[in-house]
This record gives structure tokens, sequence and C-alpha cells, in this order.
């Protein structure tokens, strides 16, 4: 395995000419650490302008589970295109939503007993967010909802307010109301239970937290930081909002679709949350999809009460059913994901045990990474990453989290291949910090 650098000019015009700090807005983000013109990709693999073969472990932030150009999702795509399917139909009726409701019914609510109705929502998941704060809000005629440190819940103003991260909401340029913030299971340590806190606010009249319509809550934080809430907690969770009439709201957009080793990520805990959102790898093919799945008894909307042009993607509805019939017919394919997030794992903890860093594993599944003690050592480890041939991004407060989120159908070859380079680039850059500090002591 080849994991030696390869000089790679970080300079962000170096690959385009200059085109996209031209003509594109300052808001691009990735580009900026992964400055390479990409041209086509395949499973696991990322193909730049000159060749280059890169192994994609950020896979669409979440987006592309079943890797680039499935080729089961794309020959039905093709398939569906070659027969002149319906690509846009607004929210009528179409062959492909029919076979997309039947097929998530069967082969992912039926089998796990949830009782929910499907709403199509705008084709992001901040769509599906703000869907499902401005239902609970309706359905219970209160306004606040709790979020928790360091969740991540898209960027549009009702999912910003609920979004932890101060340089998103430093942008919002308002004051963003009706969101109370509650601490994420071990936000305070490992001895603290952070529910104590909660339920004591709830319950205390002076606390100064109203009774809220919801919490909407990550089973793990992607962005925050693979933050994992024990099952335990979100058992409690659970608990207290049932108590006290507030609706539990799953944000299941970046740890669902199988991310976890599970299709829900809340699934180990046994909880059943009264919605959940989902969205990234929904339609399967890196499409732009997004639903809200709500219990019967709370769909209290009226026709069209929260309507879009963009509710529902015909085209993502034939990838995300084929996907499903494909991937989720069986159980094989989440106990493979389950195996491949254990080799994960097993390689993450080589490289904290061999390190002269303080390093810590975080996450669950195949969304698991590694903490460093700071956002410009993992920033260094993606670049030496990259220069590996590796694509990897950080989350975190601080971007302070070496975040594995390779496609789910990776092979296990690629998943060594780019756990070597990540292991070479950890190395190095410990080595580059011990020298530096040795320069500077001398
Ligand atoms: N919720 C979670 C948990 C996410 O990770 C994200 C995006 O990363 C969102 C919501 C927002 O999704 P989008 O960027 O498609 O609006």
């Amino acid at each position: 395995m080849n994991t030696t650098a390869k000089k790679i000019d970080l300079d962000s015009n170096a690959h385009t000419g200059g085109v996209f700090a031209r003509l594109e807005s300052d808001v691009r983000s990735y580009c900026r650490s992964i400055p390479l013109l990409f041209e086509k990709a395949v499973g696991a693999e990322l193909v730049d302008a000159d060749g280059n073969v890169y192994l994609d472990f950020l896979a669409g932030a979440g987006s592309l589970n079943y890797g680039h150009n499935n080729p089961v999702l794309k020959e039905a795509l093709m398939e569906y295109i070659g027969a002149d399917g319906i690509a846009h139909g607004l929210d009528m009726h179409t062959a492909a939503k029919k076979r997309f409701l039947e097929s998530f019914h069967e082969r992912i609510l039926q089998p796990r007993k949830l009782d929910y109705v499907t709403q199509f929502t705008g084709p992001t998941g901040a769509n599906a967010v703000e869907a499902a704060i401005k239902l609970a809000r309706k359905v219970t005629g209160r306004e606040t909802i709790i979020a928790f440190t360091n969740g991540f819940h898209g960027v549009t103003l009702g999912a910003l307010s609920l979004t932890g991260n101060r340089h998103h909401r430093d942008a919002a340029g308002i004051a963003m109301n009706g969101v109370v913030r509650m601490p994420f299971d071990g936000y305070l340590g490992d001895d603290v239970d952070t529910l104590d806190y909660l339920e004591k606010a709830l319950d205390d009249p002076s606390s100064g937290v109203g009774h809220p319509a919801a919490v909407m809550v990550e089973a793990v934080q992607g962005e925050g930081g693979l933050n994992v809430a024990s099952d335990a907690w979100l058992k409690r969770l659970e608990e207290i909002c049932r108590a006290r009439d507030i609706l539990l709201i799953l944000d299941d957009i970046q740890a669902g679709c199988g991310r976890t080793g599970t299709f829900f990520s809340f699934e180990p805990s046994g909880i059943r949350p009264h919605m959940v959102t989902l969205s990234k790898s929904l339609s399967a093919f890196g499409l732009p999809f997004a639903l809200l799945l709500i219990e019967s008894e709370l769909d209290e909307w009226e026709p069209g009460e929260h309507n879009g042009t963009f509710r529902g993607n015909n085209h993502a509805f034939v990838t995300a059913a084929a996907a499903l019939e494909h991937f989720w017919a069986t159980p094989d394919f989440a106990q493979d994901v389950k195996r491949k997030a254990g080799i994960l794992r097993s390689r993450l903890e080589d490289i904290v045990d061999a390190s002269a860093l303080d390093l810590r594993i975080k996450g669950r599944g195949l969304m698991t990474g590694i903490a460093c003690p700071d956002g410009e050592i993992a920033g260094a480890i993606c670049r030496a990453a990259l220069e590996r041939g590796l694509v990897i991004e950080t989350s975190g407060s601080f971007d302070e989290v070496v975040k594995c989120l390779p496609p789910l159908t990776i092979s296990d070859e690629e998943l060594d291949r780019g756990l070597a380079a990540l292991t070479a680039s950890f190395e190095v850059v410990a080595s580059e910090l011990t020298q530096n500090a040795q320069g500077a002591a001398s």
C-alpha cells in the first residue's frame, strides 16, 4: 500500500485556473481544505482532473452511504429516465413515489413496528427540520424547542436556532427565539447525567424554562464532534418527554440510513420518537431528498399548509427504493456495516495507542473518528491524509475531531488502504510536532 505523500498544491486556484475564486461566492467551504478539481467517482473512490485517485472518507458528508454511482442504483435511475419517467411532479401521485412509500413501509417501518406517516419536505435536511419544529409548535400550541449543546440541525433560520455552532449562528443577523439549550449526554463529563438538569428545569416553575413543545436530538452528533448519546440517556430522555407531554424529535439526517449499523441510529436504545427527520443518504445516490416521519395521530397539517415546489424528488424516489430493496431486504447489509465498523474502531485504537499525542476515539459505527488536542492538529492530519490520497474532514466545536465517514459499501481492501494513509498521517504530524517542540527548546 502506498502511504507516501504526494505534493499537492493547496492553493485553491492551482487546480482550477481561479474560476471558483472569481465566480463562486466566498461562502464555499469544503473546497478550501480539499482544493482539487474532481471529475469522476465510483464507489469509495474519487478521481481528479489529472487522473489521481482519492479514497473518500467524507462521502458527501454522509450523503453517499452506498458509494458514488452505485451500479444498482445507477441502472435503476438510467432505466427510469430512459423510459421518460416523471422527473418533477410537484406532490402529485407518481408511480416512483408509490414504489418508494411501499418499499419504505415494507422494508423499514413495518419490521420495526413504527407507525409513521411520511411528509416529503423540501429536499435538504434543514427543510425536514423546519417542518418538524413547525408541526411540533402547531400540534402542541407551545413555542419552546429544547436543543442540545453541539447539536447541528442545519442553517436555515428555524434549523439554525437549534444548531449550536457559533460560526453558523453568528451569520443569522436576527435574534433566534423559541429555543432552550440543554447539555447533551457527556457534556459535563462521564460522571454527570445531564438529564438531571433537564428534568429539574422542566419541573421547577422558577427555572425560566417554560413547557416546551418538543425536544430535538441527534443520537450521534455528526457535525458536533461524533458525540454519542448512550442508550440509557436516550431512554430516559424519552421517558422525561412522554411524562410531560413533550414531543421527541430525532434528527437522523446524518446518523441514519445505516450509518451507525442500524437503519435508524436510535434503534439500539429502543426509543420511539414522535417524529424523525431523514435526508443525506436517503436518496442513496447523492440526490437531494428529505422527509419527516410523523406519528400518525400528530399529522395535523391542513392540505398544503406547509408546502414547497420540490417536495419529493422522483429521481430520488427511484434510487431510494432501489437501495431499500437491494440493501435492506435482509439483515446482511447492516451486519456487514457493523463488521466494518469493528475494523475501523480497532485500527483507530491502534493509532491512539501508538501516538505520543493525546488522542481519543469518538463516534459509533461507520461514523467514528479521533479527537485531537486541537483543530490545528486535526486540520494538519487531514491535509497529510489528502497528500496520501485520502479525502477526510474534521468536525467538533473546535474542528478537532478527524471524522471517518466512508461509504458503507467500502471494500475491506479500500478501508485498509484508507486507514493505512490515516495512520501515516497521524504519525507524520506527531513527529513534525515533536521536531518543532525540540527545535523551540534548543
Ligand atoms: N441535521 C443533521 C444532523 C445534519 O448533520 C445536517 C447536515 O449536516 C442537517 C440537519 C442539515 O442538513 P442540510 O445541510 O441538508 O440542510
